[in-house]
């Protein structure tokens, strides 16, 4: 494959960054890959693992001369971390980021972008709840969507450039408008997390009545929310405080159903439930059929004994 960039800089050395750097040193995609992370034992992390051609200690040194520009860290902080480096960004270069929700990050990073400099926002629909440098892994993207959200007036080269990228690591990529992709997320990333940790929140609760019996006897369904809430503090509650308005929405939602369901079952309807749960398999098989998760009993875990 052919490089994409000659300097690509990680701002953050997380989950995703660490993804990524495998993804385009199996690619050949970046000429260097320069890196920083806000804490020294991240930093330290990276260099002993060979994350990135060099870790700085500085920020400005990291993006200094840098084509492209990645911000790996928590939605909250995007604009502050751009405010930072918008002095040493180098004229022509394109500024994206990962972030989970795209108007929040659009509307603070906007205000401390450059004169000469693209910023084409990103977000790869790709992730584990595991966190920090050592999580990543090259195949993380492969087959997986990217949703590009170029910033009102930005030049269609730095998309198309961008794109390459984001194909070499694996990616399928579509472009979409802010407001459309914080709603899609909501409905399909956002609501599903915050009721895996209340579910998980809830038997939390139990456990203290019923012995451990929760955990010792955890069937499938829990054990996949405990997967799921077992996310990233920082990076969730970031998430719901960003992406407030689509979230509280598909919640409401979501409430109004519950309702519907908890009436099914106590009035005992069961046709109401069968129904409702030939619509919601049909779904699943739409999630298979477009090979974005396997159709092997329990996740492909074997024996269902690992987690
Ligand atoms: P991660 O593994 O927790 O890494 C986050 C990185 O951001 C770390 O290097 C951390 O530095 C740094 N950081 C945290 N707080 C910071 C702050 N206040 N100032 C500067 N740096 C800070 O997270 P991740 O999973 O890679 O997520 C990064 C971004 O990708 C987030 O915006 C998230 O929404 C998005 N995303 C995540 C997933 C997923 O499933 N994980 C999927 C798609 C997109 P230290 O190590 O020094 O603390």
């Amino acid at each position: 494959m052919a490089q994409v960039y000659e300097r690509v800089a990680l701002i953050g050395l997380g989950l995703i960054a660490s993804s990524m750097f495998w993804a385009m040193k199996r690619g050949g995609l970046a000429g260097e890959v320069t890196g920083f992370a806000r804490s020294p034992e991240t930093r330290e992390t990276a260099r002993e693992i060979g994350l990135c051609d060099v870790v700085y200690d500085d920020i400005h040194d990291a993006v200094r001369g840098a084509d492209l520009v990645v911000l790996c860290v928590p939605v909250g902080v995007m604009g502050s971390v751009m405010e930072q480096i918008s002095g040493s960004l180098k004229k022509g270069a394109t500024v994206t980021d990962v972030g989970s929700v795209k108007r929040d990050v659009i509307n603070n990073v906007m205000p401390h972008l450059p004169e000469g400099v693209q910023f084409v926002a990103g977000h790869p629909l790709a992730g584990t709840e595991h966190s920090g440098p050592r999580s990543g892994f090259a195949e993380l993207f492969d087959n997986r969507w990217c949703l590009l959200v170029p910033a009102e007036g930005s030049d269609p080269a730095a998309t198309a450039q961008l794109r390459k990228l984001w194909e070499g690591i694996g990616s399928n990529v579509e472009e979409m408008d802010a407001d459309h992709h914080d709603r899609v997320l909501a409905v399909t990333s956002h609501a599903p997390h915050l009721i895996a940790y209340t579910m998980v929140g809830v038997a939390d609760d139990l456990r203290r009545v019923t012995d451990s019996e929760v955990i010792k006897y955890s069937a499938a369904g829990f054990r996949d929310f405990t997967r799921i809430a077992a996310s990233d503090p920082t990076m969730w509650r970031d998430v719901f405080l960003s992406n407030k308005d689509a979230t509280l929405e598909i919640l409401g939602r979501f409430t109004e159903e519950l309702f519907a369901l908890q009436r099914a079952i106590r009035q005992g309807d069961g046709a109401h439930l069968h129904d409702y749960f030939t619509r919601t398999r049909a779904i699943r098989r739409g999630i298979i059929e477009a090979g974005q998760d396997t159709d092997e009993p329990n996740f492909g875990r074997g024996n269902g004994s690992n987690t």
